[in-house]
């Protein structure tokens, strides 16, 4: 295990709708356990399991370093803000709230599909992003 996930713990989800034609299973798993070598997915509906090629986890693996340095940056994007420049103005977007009240949606390949993988992040404290 990379230090970036022991840093993560299980506070990264990752969830992604089933691939089988005729299943709403939603496959769920921790980022951080991608990692691991015999690492598989497995469907809770139809039990379809979902081996991760290298490249596909390598990606994952990389998305979780950079989750794992948003973490640890966490108190200085507590004083961060987004300048958005609309009609008449600007508005400040806190940088914590982009982090914690949007979905990040990663697409990537899995076998010949695009696949939109969900990733849900927790902040390590409650009190972070207020
Ligand atoms: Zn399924």
């Amino acid at each position: 295990m990379t230090n970036g996930a022991t840093a993560l713990g299980a506070k990264a989800q990752i969830d992604f709708q089933c691939l089988d034609d005729g299943c709403d299973g939603v496959v769920k798993f921790n980022l951080s356990d991608v990692a691991s070598r015999d690492f598989q997915a497995v469907c809770p509906k139809c039990h379809r399991t979902y081996a991760l090629d290298s490249d596909l986890k390598d990606k994952l693996v990389r998305m979780m370093n950079l989750v794992a340095a948003i973490r640890d940056s966490e108190d200085v994007l507590g004083d961060s803000n987004v300048s958005v420049n609309v009609a008449g103005g600007s508005v400040k977007i806190p940088y914590a709230l982009l982090l914690t009240r949007l979905n990040t949606l990663i697409t990537l390949k899995y076998g010949d599909r695009q696949v939109d993988f969900h990733l849900w992040i927790e902040p390590s404290s409650p009190d972070t992003f207020r």
